[in-house]
């Protein structure tokens, strides 16, 4: 099908979004772009919220994701602080909360996730989620030498956070439910392995235990457990993950499970709209033996797929083929002295193996492997092994040509 491509409309101001309506215009698209988002700021990049910027070394001028004048050039036109309350497909219509309503020829769903929230989570002071900067820089005012701040979720964003206000002098305790830290993102033995260098740098993380509530009548004064225990706190940050931010989509009659639905070329049903970011989840060819549909919430895939949403909306409007987005999921953390980096995917079924460095000197890389092939390699401080793995995984590879390979790397290193 061709559509005849006039408007492109981005919905989604941030970085997904923000690739889409650059790519958009480098190749070659003149007509107009407008691009909604909810949030007043000029496009931030989000990984700094957690790290420099908590740590105050950075300010907001600094995580800019353009330069104003490369955001100018563009030829955009913005309306920022105005959200997208509903979709019509068949009308080729958005809504937005201001009660404008937006038409477009060609639409790319770049609206990323929001953060869960306990279900008593009380709106007291103190109490933060972190995905926003105005949320960063809550959190960053509350972090004060010699407080107490409790995380509650072992995931990498909050042991990010805590990791930082460790670094500034506060006395920061994690409180994990499951029996590991980053068991969903690790599994239970690499999560430990990975969450040790907190251990070493004095913030205490505690698993298996269940938050009954956020405690404090004006502002939070602790974290009680289900068995009664409180933990005192001056700050609570809630970090128990994000959900794909689709609620707007409601009645749209796009496929929306776990985010949008799309295909392999991140088509979201109609062949004028596209998605791109946290909020896709598509067939990755490269893993669907595993995970017939993936949604990965990592920077380098946003970028990537807003460009290729952008490329594949084009190819759509001149009647040429679109291009399946196939490609190995990449993310990075870091906390304290160590860079933590992840190429592939695991699951419930993936089995971890060290296979260079030792787990005890905080410098080691691992190989998982998932219905008997390779399917991620997981480095702590070992940039020079993880990222030429990569084409590894864009392949089938044994686990035992996975291990020679290393074995291999690791002898002439
Ligand atoms: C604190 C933090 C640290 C991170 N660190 C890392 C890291 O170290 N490495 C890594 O790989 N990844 C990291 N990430 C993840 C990475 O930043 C995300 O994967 C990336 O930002 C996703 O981009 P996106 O454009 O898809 O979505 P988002 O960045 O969520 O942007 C979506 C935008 O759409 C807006 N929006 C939502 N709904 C609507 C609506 N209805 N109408 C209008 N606008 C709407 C949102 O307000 C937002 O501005 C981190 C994320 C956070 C929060």
């Amino acid at each position: 099908m061709c559509v005849t491509l006039e408007r492109a409309v981005v919905v989604g101001a941030s970085l997904a979004g923000v690739r889409a309506c650059e790519t958009l215009r480098h190749e070659g698209f003149e007509g107009e772009i407008i691009c909604i988002g909810d949030e007043n700021h000029v496009p931030y990049d989000r990984p700094p919220l957690s790290k420099k910027f908590l740590s105050g070394e950075w300010d907001a001028d600094r995580i800019s994701l353009r330069r104003p004048e490369a955001i100018a050039e563009l030829g955009v036109r913005w309306k920022r602080g105005t959200k997208a309350v509903q979709l019509n497909t068949d009308s080729r219509m958005i809504s937005l909360e201001n009660g404008d309503d937006v038409s477009y020829d060609g639409l790319i769903i770049a609206t990323g996730g929001t953060v869960r929230r306990l279900p008593n989570q009380p709106d007291i002071a103190g109490v933060h989620v972190l995905r926003t900067l105005d949320q960063a820089t809550a959190l960053r005012d509350d972090l004060r030498e010699g407080s107490n701040l409790v995380v509650i979720g072992a995931g990498f964003i909050g042991l990010e956070a805590a990791a930082t206000a460790a670094q500034r002098g506060v006395n920061v305790t994690v409180l994990e439910g499951l029996d590991a830290p980053l068991v969903r993102a690790l599994g239970p033995d690499m999560g430990s392995a990975v969450a040790a260098v907190h251990g070493r740098n004095g913030v205490v993380i505690r698993c298996s235990v269940k938050v009954a509530l956020i405690v404090g009548e004006e502002k939070v004064t602790g974290v009680e457990l289900s068995d009664g225990e409180v933990v005192p706190a001056d700050a609570v940050l809630v970090g128990i993950g994000v959900s794909p931010s689709t609620d707007w989509l409601e009645g749209s009659g796009l496929t929306l499970s776990d985010g949008v639905v799309c295909d392999e070329s991140l088509c979201a049903g109609p062949a004028n709209v596209f998605a791109a970011g946290d909020v896709v989840r598509w067939p990755n060819t490269l893993f669907t033996d595993i995970e017939p549909l993936m949604r990965v919430e990592h920077w380098t895939n946003a970028a990537e797929q807003g460009a290729m949403a952008a490329r594949n909306l084009l190819a759509v409007s001149k009647g040429e083929p679109t291009t399946p987005y196939a490609a190995v999921p990449f993310f990075w953390s870091d906390q304290f002295d160590a860079r933590i980096q992840f190429l592939g995917r695991t699951t419930t079924d993936s089995h971890a193996e060290v296979v260079a460095g030792d787990v005890a000197s905080g410098k080691f890389c691992a190989m998982y492997v998932t219905n008997n092939r390779l399917t991620g390699v997981l480095g702590v401080s070992m940039p020079k092994l993880v990222m030429p793995s990569r084409a590894l995984l864009s392949v089938h590879t044994s686990p035992d040509d996975a291990r020679a390979w290393f074995a291999d790397k690791v002898a002439s290193a």
